[in-house]
């Protein structure tokens, strides 16, 4: 599964970028894990969704608030190395 190719189109979608800076304020602009501030700060989804009928990928920006938090760049990146993001069929 090609998950960074496929996002990595997406993350200049005006959806996308809203629903960032939704999430990002939610977190009041701060790593959830670290907490740090002055850093660069990605959104995190917390599971990938796999549209079954259409086999493909639900838009990065077509996911519950809940399933997204906001994570520093290195927080991130140790996350993704520990763990798998689970992968949900809907
Ligand atoms: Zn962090
Ligand atoms: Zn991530």
């Amino acid at each position: 599964m090609n998950t960074k190719v496929y996002y990595g189109e997406k993350l200049f979608d005006p959806r996308w970028i809203a629903k960032r800076k939704h999430i990002l304020n939610r977190d009041q602009f701060k790593c959830v894990h670290c907490k740090r501030s002055e850093v660069k700060l990605h959104v995190h989804h917390r599971q990938y969704h796999i549209i079954k009928r259409l086999n493909v990928h639900a838009d990065p920006w077509d996911y519950a608030d809940n399933l997204l938090i906001t994570l520093c760049e290195s927080c991130h990146s140790k996350g993704h190395r520990l763990y798998e993001v689970p992968i949900k069929y809907i």
